[in-house]
């Protein structure tokens, strides 16, 4: 099958024929659809995350199950699949607490001595990315990476379910439990940044402050469901937003992964305010933040792919985008063949309003 193969970093993808093994125990083979290109992907592709090489990237995906190995009882041929990387062994203290995103996934990979799920087809191993490697025309995966979801629901919309979609709705919802009646404030409006602005939406929060340099995000956002925008450009958005709120916001909600804007999410905090951080902040890279401002319960967390349940999670998005409830035809900005997954990355470093879907035959 053909898929983009990442060798170096930094580096750029190129596609290959690579080949796939059958279906062992618990595991799915799955015809891909559709696969977003997620900021992240560039991250790891620049080499600002580390992964194992040679591998194929993406992570947010659907598509059909073709085949299932023994033991598969979740899924069967047939079924139309959301893919996501949080997938979880079910066994382990995380899982058991109902914290599946921290899940240490006892089991779920194949041993390093073995063959691989994928390969270059000279017996070399080809790693797989985020335990999924969605920009391929075939992946094989662990029953526990897949979501069945309603046949009627598109393929391409299906897969931003995956990764973007989740992690901002599940910031909102399920790190952040934002209340009707609360402020918001999210900084960043890429994928992420919107998803969680239309959550703060869908959870009844009443002032929605989007903050993004970019005018064209800035309008997505308010699209999306935010009340009032803020241009960082226009002086301090830590001030800016304590002006708008009389005081500073119920919630901020870090969605880019910086060292100035997580820090700026705690300054524009009310008393006893939350400031959830999404973004993937490099390693390395210390957070600095007053003291002081403990002493009136404001409390900073960290929030991975939105504290997600993702197979209850997305089923439940698919219902809302079937009865126009959930926004997502707005967030694919093109579609895109395999080999122009490169391009999209330059679309994404050039800052562009850019949700870009791999779509296959
Ligand atoms: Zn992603
Ligand atoms: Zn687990």
């Amino acid at each position: 099958m053909k898929a983009a193969v990442l060798r170096n970093t930094p580096g750029k993808v190129t596609i290959e024929d690579v080949s796939i093994d059958k279906p062992q125990q618990r595991e799915v083979l799955i015809r891909t659809s559709a696969a977003g290109v997620c900021h992240s992907d560039l991250h790891y592709a620049e080499g600002h995350f580390p992964t194992r090489l040679p591998t194929v990237l993406g992570h947010e995906s659907a598509g059909i199950v073709e085949e299932v190995g023994p033991g598969v009882t979740h899924v069967k041929p047939g079924d139309h699949v959301v893919s996501c990387l949080s997938v979880y062994c079910g066994t382990c203290e995380y899982c058991l607490s109902g914290r599946l995103v921290l899940c240490r996934k006892r089991g779920l990979r194949r041993g390093r001595g073995g063959p691989q799920r994928l390969s270059d087809g000279d017996g070399g191993a080809m790693w797989q990315f985020l335990d999924l490697s969605s920009f391929g025309e075939q992946m094989l995966v662990h029953e526990n990476a897949l979501a069945v979801v309603n046949p009627e629901m598109p393929l391409d919309r299906a897969s931003l379910l995956g990764c973007a979609v989740t992690t901002g709705l599940g910031a909102v919802f399920h790190t952040a439990a934002v209340s009707p009646g609360e402020s918001v404030a999210i900084i960043g409006c890429g994928g992420v940044g919107l998803n969680a602005v239309q959550g703060a939406s869908i959870a009844g929060a009443a002032r929605i402050i989007a903050v993004d340099p970019i005018p064209s995000k800035r309008e997505m956002a308010l699209l999306f469901g935010a009340t009032d925008v803020v241009d960082p450009a226009d002086g301090d958005p830590v001030a800016q937003i304590q002006e708008l709120t009389g005081g500073g916001v119920d919630h901020a909600i870090e969605a880019i992964g910086l060292k100035p804007t997580t820090e700026q999410a705690f300054a524009m905090l009310r008393i006893g305010g939350t400031a959830t951080i999404v973004g993937m902040i490099p390693m390395g890279v210390k957070i600095e933040v007053p003291g002081i401002d403990f002493m009136s319960e404001k409390r900073i967390q960290g929030s991975l792919m939105g504290s997600n349940r993702f197979q209850v999670d997305i089923p439940r998005y698919v219902d809302l985008y079937l009865k126009g409830r959930l926004k997502l035809d707005e967030l694919v900005s093109g579609t895109i063949r395999l080999d122009q997954i490169n391009d999209a990355f330059d679309q994404i470093r050039r800052g562009e309003v850019a949700r870009n879907v791999v779509v296959f035959d």
